[in-house]
């Protein structure tokens, strides 16, 4: 396999207040393939922003890495310094925040904020910003009259495409997209996903997804990645995670949403909510949650064990499997 773009080695953040260590990420393991796309899912508060956060190195105060490494493209990013950094962000990697209408700069036009971006990274010609500008819009589907466009004169997907374009300014190798979806109708939201999608295997950068929401991205992702309380929880290819959850979460995660296709069934939640990262629970952290747990589990720690390609922390596997090799 060739060398992967990402690697992500034992990650662990947390935000360091006054009274508490909150362990938001907990020594994740991943790696991202050139042009692949990841999707990262979990309910809100089990770390999936967090972590994209850390991996595109920016997190602020109290938040902060306190192990491990995030190698992209050779060079760990969590040592690098901010004018280091600021060669690499943007140019090689970018990111789609959730909310284009709070990322993007109410007081400035469409075309100004492409501007100001490509400036902080170049030395470039204003006309070949336009010209950038309007390619880049081009390939999401908005015409370049809009660079002259106010955010608020643009509708929610159209915002949302406009910060997908401002993304590509610089056709970077990996975009890193944090619910850029979930403020979209249902119809927008699938047509922004194929967009997405159409995008990468045009143009073949990697993409890592952060939803909640799994339906999202069943038919667009390569691998999947579950996560809850900090850590993760199931990670393998998204057809084999949708067809055989392995983690008793997967499967509650999967029994929530309505199958488009499948036969109608009644949906079913998952009882309670995720903890409190300042005081896990002992043994596995989804133990009070779990419809198979065991005695065991309120106080053996599960480590990832290796099921075929799938890698899931559950003691259901402790016996059948061998525990993953961290990668
Ligand atoms: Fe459920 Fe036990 Fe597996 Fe945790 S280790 S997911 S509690 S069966």
């Amino acid at each position: 396999m060739p060398e992967p773009l990402l690697e992500v080695e034992n990650l662990s953040v947390s935000y360091l207040t006054d009274t508490a260590d909150i362990r938001a990420v907990e020594k994740v393991n991943l790696s991202v393939q050139a042009g692949e796309f990841l999707g990262i899912v979990g309910e809100s508060g089990c770390g999936k922003s967090t972590l994209l956060f850390a991996i595109a190195q920016l997190l602020s105060p109290p938040a902060e890495v306190t192990s491990g490494r995030v190698v992209f493209r050779g060079q760990d990013l969590v040592r690098l310094t901010d004018n280091e950094l600021r060669l690499v962000r943007w140019r090689d990697y970018s990111v789609v925040m959730q909310s284009a209408m709070n990322a993007l700069n109410p007081m400035k036009s469409i075309g100004a904020q492409f501007k100001d971006t490509m400036r902080a990274h170049e030395r470039v010609s204003a006309n070949a910003i336009r010209t950038r500008s309007a390619e880049v819009l081009h390939l999401v589907g908005i015409d370049a009259t809009h660079l002259e466009s106010y955010p608020h004169q643009l509708s929610g997907g159209m915002r949302q495409r406009a910060m997908i374009a401002m993304a590509l300014l610089f056709t970077p190798q990996l975009v890193i997209m944090d619910e850029p979806t979930s403020a979209l109708d249902v119809v927008a939201q699938r047509s922004l996903m194929t967009q997405i999608k159409e995008l990468q295997q045009k143009l073949g950068f990697a993409v890592m997804f952060v939803t909640h929401d799994m339906s999202v991205i069943a038919n667009y992702s390569d691998r999947l990645m579950v996560m809850y309380a900090g850590q993760v929880a199931e990670i393998g290819a998204t057809r084999s995670i949708f067809e055989r959850p392995l983690h008793p979460y997967s499967k509650g995660l999967l029994d929530a949403f309505p199958s488009v296709r499948g036969p109608r069934r009644p949906l079913t939640g998952i009882p309670g909510s995720p903890p409190d990262l300042g005081r896990p629970p002992t043994g596995c952290r989804f133990h009070p949650r779990c419809s198979e747990v065991m005695t065991q589990c309120l106080t053996t720690e599960p480590e990832l064990f290796s099921v075929e390609a799938t890698e899931v922390r559950c003691l259901l596997y402790a016996d059948s499997a061998e525990p993953a090799v961290a990668r």
